[in-house]
């Protein structure tokens, strides 16, 4: 057996985390389609293709500061103030020897100025401007092209675009943007237990909490989600919604019935109407998750346990839906916190434990758990801030050891 496939009961080693992520990248090709869309609309929409700047930025030398410029060549400790530039309106002209001008923070600099005094570095007496004999020549100046220059690149193909980066695109003037389209996703809670919100609960019904973790989980700009409702526990209902919807969308995700249950048909019909590409991975809360295709459509069948489902959103379907976008996909900073709290793990499956991290005043990392552990309990995820991820082969955790951890993004 490889330090890959881990320790199970079971006859066939389940896929390890590592190894689905890894079929998931293999068998998922990423979305070509484009469309250009407004400088606003791109927020959180995946850069099709790369984006270079066709002017420099700064375009002009301008004044880092309120002051007084004036040429450094030319430069004497009194000179005379011979008119303003302002943002927007800049002084016109070459100043001559003996000359400065009153400058203010983004103004261009007269054509032969290269040098900013801070007006609070100098003596004014009407127009007659005196500067201290240690003054540093050539300071306070943003260059031309010093932020970027002509033909470099802005922001490259794959980028998830950010406010930052919407704001650097309007620097250089860009109207418009070319972006992957929009992933089509549809998602639906399956069980005969599931009830609707503002529905009275009958004896052995609960509320749907799965589609509204989804809901929440799936707001991304670069999505175009549609709540599909709740399946029954009806296999031929479940292939027909199943059939129906893989003809209008890229990617199906389900909740529930993924299990070996009499009531659970998520896998045999994946098998019927399309392909499983694995079923079952070694990670906890999430073992019962399948993962396929139907027609042209990505399927995810995730569990039904709702922390289940918020958990292997995080680490599976995430960088799933960011391959199929074209997304550049970062996978989430791992580090390490002391655990203040004893856990008890069994060997076998990587665990993703909910856990509260906190910084000392030392600024050690120390990470407690919120409680129980089973995957039924949203309340202990809902206090968390933090995955504790445990290793398959790790068989439990002692106060005081290191541990790894992840933040929650969503
Ligand atoms: P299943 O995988 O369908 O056997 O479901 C596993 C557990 O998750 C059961 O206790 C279900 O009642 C529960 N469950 C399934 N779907 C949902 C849902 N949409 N909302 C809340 N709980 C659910
Ligand atoms: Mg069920």
């Amino acid at each position: 057996m490889t330090l890959e496939s881990c320790v199970t009961t079971e006859k066939k080693p389940l896929l390890t985390v590592k190894q689905a992520k890894q079929r998931i990248h293999e068998a998922i090709l990423p979305l070509l389609e484009t469309e250009i869309v407004p400088l606003k609309n791109a927020f959180g929409r995946v850069l099709a293709k790369t984006v270079f700047s066709s002017i420099d930025l700064p375009v002009a030398r301008n004044a880092a500061m309120d002051g007084y410029a004036f040429a450094s060549e030319m430069f004497a400790e009194k000179l005379t103030c011979v008119g303003t530039s302002w943002a927007g309106k800049p002084f016109i002209g070459e100043l001559k020897t003996g000359e400065c001008v009153r400058i203010f923070t983004g103004a261009v600099l007269p054509i032969n100025a290269d040098s900013v005094v801070m007006q609070e570095h100098v003596t004014v007496d009407g127009l007659q401007i005196t500067f201290p004999a240690d003054v540093k020549l050539k300071k306070n100046v943003r260059e031309i092209g010093e932020d970027v220059k002509v033909d470099d690149i802005l922001c490259e193909a794959g980028k998830t675009l950010s406010a930052i980066d919407l704001g650097l695109f309007a620097s250089a003037g860009i109207e418009n943007l070319s972006v992957i389209r929009k992933l089509k996703i549809a998602y639906f809670s399956t069980g005969d237990e599931l009830v609707g919100l503002g529905q009275p609960l009958a004896i052995g019904k609960i509320y749907d909490s799965n589609r509204y973790s989804l809901h929440g989980l799936l707001q991304n700009p670069s999505l175009d989600i549609f709540d599909g409702g709740v399946i029954a526990d009806d296999k031929a209902l479940l292939k027909n919604t199943l059939l129906q919807a893989a003809n209008d969308f890229d990617v199906i995700i389900t909740t529930g019935g993924a299990s070996v249950g009499e009531a659970d048909f998520v896998k045999e019909v994946l098998d019927e109407c399309g392909e499983v590409n694995f079923w079952k991975i070694a990670m906890k809360p999430g073992k019962p998750l399948a993962f396929g295709k139907i027609g042209g459509c990505y399927f995810l069948g995730l569990p039904g346990n709702p922390v289940a489902v918020t958990t292997t959103f995080d680490v599976i379907v995430k960088p799933a839906l960011a391959r199929l976008s074209g997304a550049n996909f970062a996978e989430s900073f791992e580090f390490l916190a002391i655990c203040a709290s004893e856990l008890k793990k069994s060997r076998g499956r990587q665990e993703f434990q909910r856990g509260i991290l906190t910084q000392t005043k030392t600024g050690e990392l120390h990470v407690i758990s919120t409680g129980n552990q089973g995957s039924h309990i949203l309340s202990t995820a809902s206090r968390a801030n933090c995955y504790i991820v445990l290793p398959p082969d790790c068989a439990g955790v002692q106060q005081g050891e290191m541990v790894s951890v992840i933040l929650f993004s969503s």
